[in-house]
């Protein structure tokens, strides 16, 4: 059985002081190696992506990600980052098409299918992310406007690359400050239709949004989901570091 994700993005948050101390938080727990049957990453700003980088260390079992980055290797792209320039900076995955850049930066299938071909062309872990709306939700439509999100930018890859993605099921009424946790009974559904199509195929199929520490051992248990991707409860080191945790014993468990 793979090992389940538990990853977080920092968005726009910390300040290089901080973002160093909860690496050495994390790196000194850890103390070399991963929780058993746990692939931990963390996504930080791009301005800490270096800094974070050098704390971790080359060996580090702790992946290292960006929040975004552009699917040409080098020009005249003004204040964009390549995918080439993440990986130069020791960035492992890329997170693509978070919710927040659909709506704000005109993130859309066609870019974000851009960008998960160029993070394999890299070699990165591209971090397909999905999610319907409040109202697509009213309307009953969330299995086939995700599936449709996720085919648009997966079309036409092979199943080497495709087994190479993961996918991050993250419904924009669920995240951040003004999100309402995910009850089980809502995502069981939207998982299985994902299960349907990309289970076995991808690296995994992870779920965000409001995730924490009461929450995490059920929506790890619900089928297909392969990991998590955490904002808010895991930006406090002691936060993330209880996920690891209850992932860890979830994935002792699994395994029997
Ligand atoms: C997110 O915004 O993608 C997210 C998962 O955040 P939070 O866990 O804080 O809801």
């Amino acid at each position: 059985m793979s090992d389940l994700w538990i990853g977080t993005s920092w968005k726009m948050t910390k300040t290089l002081a901080e973002a160093r101390a909860w690496a050495e938080g994390l790196r000194d727990h850890l103390a070399g190696s991963a929780p058993a049957g746990v692939q931990p990453f963390v996504i930080p700003s791009f301005t800490a992506t270096t800094a974070v980088a050098e704390v971790l260390g080359e060996e580090s079992p702790i992946l290292l990600g960006v929040q975004n980055a552009h699917w040409e290797d080098a020009g005249a792209w003004t204040g964009e980052v390549s995918v080439a320039q993440a990986k130069d900076a020791g960035a492992r995955i890329v997170e693509i098409g978070h919710s927040e850049r659909r709506e704000h930066f005109g993130e859309s299938v066609e870019t974000t299918g851009l960008k998960v071909a160029a993070a394999l062309r890299h070699g990165l872990v591209p971090l397909l992310c999905i999610g319907e709306s409040a109202a697509v939700k009213e309307e009953g439509g969330s299995s086939a406007f995700i599936l449709e999100q996720t085919r648009g930018a997966l079309e036409g890859l092979t199943g080497e690359e495709l087994s190479r993605v993961v996918i991050a099921y993250e419904p924009i009424w669920a995240i951040g400050e003004t999100g309402r946790p995910a009850t089980v009974e809502e995502l069981v559904e939207p998982f299985a239709a994902l299960g349907e199509v990309y289970a076995g195929r991808v690296a995994g199929l992870l779920y965000g949004g409001s995730v924490n520490l009461d929450n995490a051992a059920d929506l790890l248990g619900i089928e297909h989901v392969s990991g998590l991707f955490v904002g808010r409860t895991a930006w406090r080191l002691e936060g993330y570091l209880e996920l690891l945790r209850i992932a860890e014993d979830h994935a002792a468990a699994r395994t029997g």
